[in-house]
């Protein structure tokens, strides 16, 4: 059984990263700049941005964080955004999810031009990458396709089976897998026969929000299986997936913690950089 590991993965990503920013700089005189908006106090989303911050400033990107309190009113985070998409100096732009109730999500998606949407949440972008063209890709599933690539570099033909719906993992990750030839089940709540579904697999995402859905006897042997999946229990972190029983019939697992999550900031990194490029031609 291959334990996929997200953060060796990761830390060779960034390595690759750190490189390409160094020669950017030689041929362009400057770096590739993310902003990250963050909006309120809460933990976790503090949390992930100074990991993105710290993560940033390694691979050489120039890295800001701009904050707001809870009360903040939209308008004003309109404005910022305006701002932001006119300065040469940001290539990358990135709303920090959840947002206030107050704050219209969709209209503050749709105010980043798709070429600094470094989360790739665009409709420009959404619809370019159901469409087969060049686009920024959300950056959990891009993570999980690099890793699924590192095990499988030749996906054509496999069944793949995709755990959730959601614009930011499942959809995104189906739209990836297909492109790679796959043929691709999406499941979701109201599938039928769930269990049914996934032991046709060669490829299993699970990216739901239920601990430990994925049993054992879910699996095909030999498939390859990603765990999306970040929840809290008493017994600690755990993912979507039972990885007892699943790391005993898979040809190849993530774990959890240390699977897909360090992939996630690696990608925005490599999605700043790559909006960087776009602009610079
Ligand atoms: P989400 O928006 O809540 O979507 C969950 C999806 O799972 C929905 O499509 C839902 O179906 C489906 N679902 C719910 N119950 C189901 C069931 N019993 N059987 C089959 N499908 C079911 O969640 P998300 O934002 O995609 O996140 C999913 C998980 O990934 C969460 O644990 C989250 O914390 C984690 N996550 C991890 C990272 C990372 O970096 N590793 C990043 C983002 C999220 P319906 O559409 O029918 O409701």
């Amino acid at each position: 059984m291959i334990l996929i590991d997200g953060k060796k993965e990761a830390a060779n990503l960034r390595e690759e990263l750190r490189k390409e920013v160094s020669s950017l700089k030689t041929k362009y005189n400057k770096v590739p700049g993310l902003t990250v908006i963050l909006i309120g106090d809460l933990t976790p989303s503090q949390i992930y941005v100074r990991n993105k911050e710290k993560s940033a400033k390694e691979v050489g990107l120039k890295s800001e964080v701009i904050k707001y309190p809870d009360s903040v009113e939209e308008i004003t985070i309109l404005k910022k955004i305006y701002e932001l998409n006119k300065d040469d100096t940001v290539s990358g732009i990135l709303v920090q999810l959840p947002l206030p109730k107050h704050i219209n999500k969709k209209k503050v998606i749709e105010a980043i031009i798709p070429e600094k949407d470094v989360d790739g949440f665009h409709p420009m972008n959404v619809g370019n990458l159901s469409s087969g063209y060049k686009s920024s890709v959300p950056c959990t599933p891009l993570g999980c396709y690099l890793l699924i690539k590192k095990v499988e570099p030749n996906l054509s033909g496999k069944k793949a089976v995709v755990i959730g719906r959601s614009n930011l993992n499942g959809k995104p990750m189906t739209q990836l897998l297909l492109k790679e030839n796959c043929t691709v089940t999406i499941t979701h709540s109201k599938t039928k026969d769930l269990k049914g579904e996934c032991l046709k697999g060669d490829i299993v995402v699970a990216a739901v929000g239920i601990p430990e859905l994925v049993r054992g006897d879910w699996i095909k042997k030999d498939s390859i299986v990603i765990d999306v999946g970040i929840n809290k229990t008493e017994k600690g972190i755990v993912g979507d997936v039972a990885f007892d029983e699943v790391s005993k019939i898979a040809k190849a697992i993530t774990p959890v913690p240390g699977g897909v999550g360090p992939m996630t900031i690696a990608c925005l990194l490599k999605n700043t950089i790559e909006c960087f490029k776009r602009l610079q031609s």
